[in-house]
């Protein structure tokens, strides 16, 4: 490790906001991964303006960390900086407008949209990922997504400043958006809601709740549903059809409860639900001639 690198990171988030080696499977929801080799905690949206300025600058290796919830790490681990934001979670109301930055909850966010009588987010609310997370992917369930109530985001623009991407410049598409092909580092998300029936929104909120519980495996280690959904199709309906409900690689499970998602049974590594992974995409496309496409994202060398 270089220690001009060390040292300059550390001047710039301080030496309590560093962890060498850190061990990835803390950090996401499958709970398997290895280790990074340097994982950062910006404590503020400046330092982390900063920090991600000087990691493009010397052109090291970094990836940015929401809740782990949409991830798959290797085994291996990283050899470069994870940048974890959690620290930054801070929401504010005014009026229909959610401010949120983006290390808050997206769950917290919905609950609070929800005690204002601010209507949109009732099917994001059991979504488990960060605010940045889901503004990446375009999350979305039970009818609501992501696309339909973000204003704009911003992002670092480096030396501590930011600059403000509109809706258009976001170009939300199916679990897509301009963070997918362009690297920048969110800071905080800008929601505009619609005034609701507090109440019908709690009611909504409940229900979809409920119907989670009733079909996802939500006690067992996942990352939601592993594909995304093929045109005229739906994955986990495929992955059933084509006979691999419970099918098993290592620790790693089709879930029997919703064939889309695959759970670790406890221990899994990385490499097992990569091939799991492979192995589905072989069969449903030998069986129904259909692609299925990961939505997960995966970081480390596989
Ligand atoms: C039980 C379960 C249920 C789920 N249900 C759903 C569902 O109904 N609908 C749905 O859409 N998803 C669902 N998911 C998947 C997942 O929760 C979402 O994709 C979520 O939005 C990911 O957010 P995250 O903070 O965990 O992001 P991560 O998994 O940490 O990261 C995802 C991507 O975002 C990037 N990223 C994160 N933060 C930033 C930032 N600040 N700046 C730039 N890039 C950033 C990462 O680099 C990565 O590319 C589910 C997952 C689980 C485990």
């Amino acid at each position: 490790m270089n220690s001009f690198f060390l040292k300059t990171i550390t001047d710039l988030v301080g030496s309590d906001r560093i962890l060498m080696n850190e061990d990835m499977s803390k950090h996401t929801t499958f709970k398997t991964g290895g280790p990074a080799d340097i994982f950062v905690s910006p404590r503020t949206e400046e330092a982390a303006s900063d920090l991600v300025w000087y990691l493009n600058e010397t052109v090291r290796d970094y990836f940015i960390i929401g809740n782990g919830s949409n991830l798959l790490v290797s085994d291996l681990g990283y050899r470069g900086v994870v940048i974890d934001l959690s620290g930054l979670d801070e929401i504010k109301v005014t009026g229909n407008i959610i401010t949120a930055q983006t290390g808050a909850a997206l769950s917290k966010v919905s609950h609070i949209a929800a005690d204002e009588g601010l209507a949109g987010m009732e099917g994001l609310s059991g979504i488990p990922g960060s605010v940045g997370g889901a503004a990446v992917m375009n999350a979305g369930a039970y009818g609501d997504e992501m696309s339909m109530v973000v204003k704009s985001v911003k992002v670092a623009a480096g030396k501590g400043s930011s600059v403000v991407l509109t809706k258009r410049e976001l170009k939300y598409g199916y679990r897509t958006s301009v963070f997918r092909t362009h690297k920048y580092l969110i800071l905080s998300v800008e929601f505009e809601l619609e005034k609701g029936d507090r109440d019908e929104i709690r009611e909504k909120i409940r229900q979809n709740t409920e119907s989670r519980r009733k079909k996802q495996p939500l006690d067992k280690p996942s990352a939601g549903s592993t594909f995304k959904r093929p045109e005229g199709y739906f994955a986990g309906k495929l992955i059933m059809d084509a006979g691999l409900s419970g099918f098993t690689v290592g620790g790693a499970r089709v879930s029997e409860k919703h064939c889309g998602f695959i759970i670790n049974t406890g221990r899994a590594t990385s490499a097992d639900i990569y091939d799991l992974i492979n192995e589905i995409r072989e069969r449903v496309y030998a069986r129904f001639g259909v692609k299925l496409e990961p939505e997960i994202c995966m970081l480390g060398e596989f």
